[in-house]
């Protein structure tokens, strides 16, 4: 559960205002919105050495190199072999996998990470508060969502603790992770260059940036996560000023990514291209959580 919650909301809020009834549309949204979640997707080059392995709803990007690869996010637990055929679709050998990343640790982006461990023997990486949460295997009450989140599926086993800003190498990759939590405690953007022949993209994995919970919670005075506001604006200030020539996110749709995709496949080559993207995505974060902000004055 995640941006799922979000969406549901809005449809509702939507529809509610057509009269409709919040049970009937919580089911329908629910249905619509995971049905693309496991739908297997044809894994594709999106630049460089930068590949789609994920489902058509929930992204998986593989970095990868002669000497090793990099995984980043692993959908949900029964989509992970189909990550796996993807990854091998590409090219790229499982056991040349050396790292796995994350951008969250819900369910439909860490659910597939101990499955996809198993099968390349590579190490995962995160963010201390993330590390824990699949170490353990349970979720955490710092979660806004913890009520109602489902944790990744297993826990996870080898995790190694990783700092805002670190570095990270895997054969000839290098991919650095950046703290811009508030959707969780742990949430983290991911960047790296990819190149084809003398042309060379910054691509940013920028997580979910939406203020979404379980009831109860408030951002504005949460005892179980105090610093949350703090966090989400930390965030939006290092998207407004990262280099980012290529925008991914977890939720493919939340960055238009099947519209650039399709609109580059008929002939428009820099389709998946906007320098401003990462910016306008932080704005579009920054004013859902201003508009909750002011909800939850109001309550
Ligand atoms: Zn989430």
């Amino acid at each position: 559960m995640t941006d799922e919650t979000h969406h549901v909301r809005r449809s509702c809020r939507a529809m509610l205002r057509a009269g409709c009834l919040t049970i009937g549309l919580l089911g329908m949204a629910h249905a619509q919105d995971r049905g693309t979640w496991t739908q297997p997707q044809e894994p594709f080059r999106i630049f460089g050495n930068t590949y789609f392995v994920g489902t058509r709803g929930l992204s998986a990007v593989l970095i990868a190199s002669p000497t090793g690869a990099v995984l980043i996010d692993g959908a949900v637990r029964e989509s992970a072999a189909n990550i796996a055929s993807n990854i091998t679709a590409v090219g790229v050998r499982l056991l040349d996998v050396r790292l796995i990343v994350n951008s969250h640790v819900h369910s439909d982006h860490a659910g597939g990470i101990s499955e996809l461990q198993r099968r390349t023997g590579a190490t995962v990486a995160a963010l201390p508060w993330s590390a824990q949460v699949l170490r353990d295997g349970r979720k955490d009450r710092r979660d806004p969502q913890y009520e109602t989140s489902t944790p990744p599926a297993e826990r996870v086993a080898r995790v190694r603790t990783v700092h805002d800003g670190q570095v990270l190498h895997a054969g000839d990759v290098t991919i650095t992770g950046h703290q811009t939590a508030g959707h969780t405690p742990g949430g983290t953007t991911w960047t790296w260059r990819s190149c084809e022949a003398d042309r060379c993209l910054d691509f940013v994995y920028a997580d979910s940036l939406t203020s979404v919970s379980a009831d109860g919670f408030r951002f504005s005075d949460s005892r179980t996560y105090p610093e949350a506001i703090d966090d989400f604006r930390s965030g939006f200030a290092f998207l407004r000023t990262v280099s980012c020539d290529i925008l991914l996110t977890p939720h493919p749709e939340a960055s238009g990514f099947w519209d650039r995709i399709a609109r580059r496949d008929s002939g428009q080559r820099d389709a998946l291209i906007d320098r401003a993207q990462c910016a306008r995505y932080a704005d579009a974060g920054d004013a859902q959580l201003r508009r909750r902000l002011d909800a939850e004055r109001g309550q």
